[in-house]
């Protein structure tokens, strides 16, 4: 693993190693030398140097580059699926369908090149006019997560770049390798020197300086709340403009008239798919009174027989370290210690062979826990989840709300009005009725509260990335 600084692969000078172990074997999968404040420097200045011709070009030239890169990313696809697998521990499926949805951002913001205008205000007389330039802001900071580790890279470089920024990509150290990939890509595509970099190194050692760094413009950053709050703070600095994609705790409702084997399939998916570990998982089941014991015991019956193992032959695979597999046995410690009764799972499943020293845990319901628990409160960020009967609506949007994050919920009812009332009440940034997700392209991704800010996808999403830029005009002659 190297760095790509100024359009050169180096080695990271950092005094400390990464090491990469396998979600999937607990086996060592490489190592390298994460990037040091120095290499970051570097990469700034090279991404700061070459933003005058970069932003010069026109979205049309600027677009060759992304449709190049995605070619070249679909001819050679599998490589990309094998590295996610590898190093996420992604079922293969799973694992195909990130590399659909890196193709199909791509696409999708590349098509933007034509479509992007400015506008003309009108004056407060005849003769004047305002014309809004639209530009970009610079250097831009790209910070991604393990979880999407190359959905996320293409979700922000490819509107970064289209619309005329310079990139510094900083991955997550637990899945550099997706990233790299993709940025060999967009070096095969020609992209000139210096537009995208790649600095792989931990974020305790370059988090600060990178997004503190005073010729950073914009930082782009998907990952945890703490770590965006963090940033928030560091960046104030420099009062960089920031696009913070954070936790979530997404509600599953489930209405009394719910289409109940639709909502069980979703619910499957958006419990275990990435092993839970999704910005949009459903972290919280509310289940209305009159079909809670039927539908939790379909639903816990269903969770133990999802095949857990090495992903290439089972239904849910590892999570991505044994940190995250720490922090489910202390979930589910603590919701047991809280009064609730484990109805599936709990623990690590007994594997055999090469399964056995990776970070498996079974799919887990809890019950008999209260809102205010820790499991209805904290984001699990895995494959446990806790149940609760609700009475009435009131009480079911009441608990809904009742979250610090505000990302994803999803609602199961055949009640129009029910479905409507939720759309106003749900303090959301995305609510999917009868139906899973993820996100669309064309669908702008933001969240309430410890969310975030901004967003990303649609025109609004790609608007993130330029200024509005005021020309006063005035021809008359007096
Ligand atoms: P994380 O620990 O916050 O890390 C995210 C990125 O931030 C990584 O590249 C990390 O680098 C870097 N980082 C860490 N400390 C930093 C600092 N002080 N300054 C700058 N960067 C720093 O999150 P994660 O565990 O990778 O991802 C899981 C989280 O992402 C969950 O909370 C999930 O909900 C959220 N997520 C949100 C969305 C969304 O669209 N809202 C989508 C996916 C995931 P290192 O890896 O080197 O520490």
């Amino acid at each position: 693993m190297k760095m790509y600084i100024g359009g050169k692969w180096i080695d990271g000078t950092s005094p400390s190693k990464i090491e990469k172990l396998s979600p999937i074997n607990g086996k060592r999968l490489y190592s390298f030398k994460g990037a040091s404040k120095d290499d970051v420097d570097k990469a700034i200045r090279g991404a700061y140097e070459a933003f005058p011709k970069w932003s010069s070009m026109t979205e049309v030239e600027r677009s060759k580059y992304i449709y190049k890169a995605l070619d070249l990313i679909a001819k050679s696809r599998k490589e990309l699926e094998r590295i996610i697998y590898n190093e996420n521990g992604k079922l293969t499926k799973e694992a195909k369908e990130e590399v659909d949805g890196v193709i199909d951002q791509m696409q999708y913001y590349a098509e933007f090149a034509r479509k992007l205008n400015g506008s003309i205000i009108e004056g407060t007389t005849r003769t004047r006019k305002i014309f809004q330039y639209l530009q970009p802001y610079g250097v831009v900071v790209a910070i991604t997560p393990w979880n999407f580790p190359a959905a996320m890279v293409a979700r922000k470089l490819a509107p970064a770049l289209l619309t005329g920024n310079t990139v510094v990509l900083k991955p997550s150290s637990d899945t550099p390798g997706s990233a790299e990939f993709i940025v060999k890509k967009f070096e095969e595509a020609g992209l000139p020197k210096g537009v995208l970099s790649l600095v792989a190194g931990k974020g305790s050692e370059i988090g600060d300086y990178i997004v503190s760094h005073k010729d950073v413009a914009l930082i782009t950053m998907t990952g945890s709340t703490a770590t965006g709050q963090r940033i928030m703070e560091k960046a104030s600095s420099n009062m960089a403009k920031l696009i913070l994609e954070l936790g979530g705790k997404a509600p599953f409702m489930v209405w009394k008239d719910a289409d109940i084997e639709k909502a069980l399939k979703t619910l499957m998916w958006a419990k275990y798919w990435n092993t839970g570990q999704s910005c949009i998982a459903a972290e919280r089941l509310y289940v209305h009174e009159e079909i809670y014991d039927s539908f939790v015991k379909k639903f816990v019956s269903m969770s133990k027989a999802l095949k857990v193992g090495v992903p290439s032959g089972s239904g849910m695979g590892p999570l991505i370290n044994s940190s995250a597999l720490e922090s489910m046995e202390k979930i589910v410690d603590e919701s047991v210690g809280n009064g609730g009764i484990v109805a599936c799972g709990g623990s690590k499943p007994k594997l055999a062979d090469s399964g056995a020293k990776g970070y498996y845990f079974k799919p887990t319901v809890i019950e008999g826990l209260d809102q205010k628990s820790g499991l209805f409160q904290e984001e699990v960020f895995g494959p446990v989840i806790g149940a609760i009967k609700v009475s009435g609506k009131e009480e079911l949007f009441k608990y809904a709300n009742d979250s610090k994050y505000g990302l994803a919920s999803y609602l199961f009812t055949k009640d129009f009005a029910l479905a409507q009332e939720a759309s106003e009440r749900v303090r959301f940034g995305e609510l999917y009725i009868n139906m899973p997700g993820p996100e669309a392209s064309q669908g702008y991704h933001t969240g309430f509260r410890m969310t975030g800010q901004a967003g990303e996808g649609s025109t609004y999403g790609i608007l993130e990335y330029l200024k509005r830029k005021n020309i006063y005009t005035d021809y008359s002659e007096e």
